[in-house]
């Protein structure tokens, strides 16, 4: 396997960043990435798969491990009218095309979380959500590789521990998962969760799994921007959760705050809604600035430097801190 010293990482992360890695390499099988790591035990370690949640704010001294492992199996039991599917699929398959593959043949779960970009390895590190699903709904087991041990670990979804944007993979930055197997069902019936989806579909009596997938591509297409265009990494912050009280003190002044309540009795809000409200929307200061259509994601028009990116965010950060007394966490990984 070839080892790439100073490589450029530009092209390695959505936003763009620029930054050098000491060593890359792209391992292609399992015995490779053992090698891979047992050639580099002291090095620091970083996962890259599309590079669609992360970016760089200096060069990253260690090694940048790409994986390049693909296929997909299908392990469901026998009979062909089972209900349940499971597939088992290697992380370096791209996350749309496995989710087109799967509505293609009916199998139901994944529709919600069409064009979102990545890789499948990725899905379960921040348990990937839109439109009122989660990938830890339809996942059964993760795979992955421990960076210390070289050794093969199984994660039962409860082992996942996974939360919002949350897992224990995400947690302990220990493991890199090589697959994932999910659980997908044959019947499909459209539960309405999401005001823009349902709107999108309001014309369609019993929409199928094919048509889910197309409203969600044409409402994300409408206010999302391709990040291969302009660069970006989805939504930058976290939905903020706060107490009831807080909840209440805000909407004396704002009563149009979206307010969820949670089951631990805290009441999730839109950090697009404290953004936008906070005068932020489609706000630019040089080379970054808030996408005009989705305050939520910040948007790069030209900087090579993830500085910037980060003084832009605490600026954000700062205002919402000031008028509404909630400190938003980035979901997005800043190296
Ligand atoms: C335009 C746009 C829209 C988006 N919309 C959504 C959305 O609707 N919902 C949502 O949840 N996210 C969204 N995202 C964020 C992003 O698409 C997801 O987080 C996706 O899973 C990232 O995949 P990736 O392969 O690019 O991961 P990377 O960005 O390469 O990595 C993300 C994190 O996972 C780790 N990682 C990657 N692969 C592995 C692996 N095999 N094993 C262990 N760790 C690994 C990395 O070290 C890093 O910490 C969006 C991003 C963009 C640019």
């Amino acid at each position: 396997m070839d080892y790439y010293r100073q490589t450029q990482l530009k092209e390695y992360n959505s936003f763009k960043t620029e930054a050098f890695a000491k060593i890359l390499c792209k391992p292609g099988t399992i015995s490779e990435l053992r090698q891979c790591l047992s050639d580099f035990p002291n090095e620091k370690k970083l996962i890259i798969g599309k590079g669609c949640n992360l970016f760089f704010t200096k060069d990253f001294d260690g090694l940048v491990i790409c994986p390049n492992i693909k296929g997909l199996r299908n392990i469901s039991d026998e009979e062909e009218e089972d209900e349940d599917i499971f597939l088992e699929v290697n992380a370096s398959e791209d996350w749309d095309h496995f989710v087109a593959y799967c509505v293609e043949r009916g199998f139901a779960g994944l529709e919600n979380l069409s064009l979102i970009p990545g890789t499948v390895g990725a899905a379960p590190i921040q348990n990937i959500g839109a439109y009122g699903a989660e990938v830890k709904d339809v996942i059964r087991e993760v795979v992955a590789v421990d960076m210390e041990t070289g050794e093969t670990v199984s994660f039962s979804n409860a082992e996942c521990e996974f939360g919002y944007r949350n897992s224990i993979f995400k947690r302990t930055n220990k493991y890199l998962v090589i697959s994932v197997v999910f659980h997908l069902k044959r019947t499909f019936v459209y539960i309405p969760k999401y005001t823009d989806l349902n709107k999108e579909l309001e014309n369609i009596e019993e929409p199928s799994i094919q048509d889910v997938r197309d409203a969600v591509i044409r409402v994300r297409k409408r206010k999302l921007p391709d990040e291969k265009v302009l660069p970006n990494a989805g939504s930058f912050f976290k939905n903020p959760y706060i107490s009831k009280e807080h909840a209440n003190k805000i909407m004396t002044d704002y009563p149009s705050l979206p307010a969820y309540p949670m089951k631990d009795g805290l009441i999730k809000t839109s950090a697009a809604f404290l953004i936008d409200n906070a005068g932020y929307k489609g706000k630019r200061v040089g080379n970054i600035g808030t996408y005009p259509n989705q305050p939520l994601i910040i948007v790069n028009y030209g900087s090579s430097d993830g500085n910037e990116i980060v003084r832009f965010m605490y600026e954000v950060q700062k205002t919402v801190k000031e008028i509404f007394d909630i400190e938003l966490e980035p979901e997005v990984r800043i190296f």
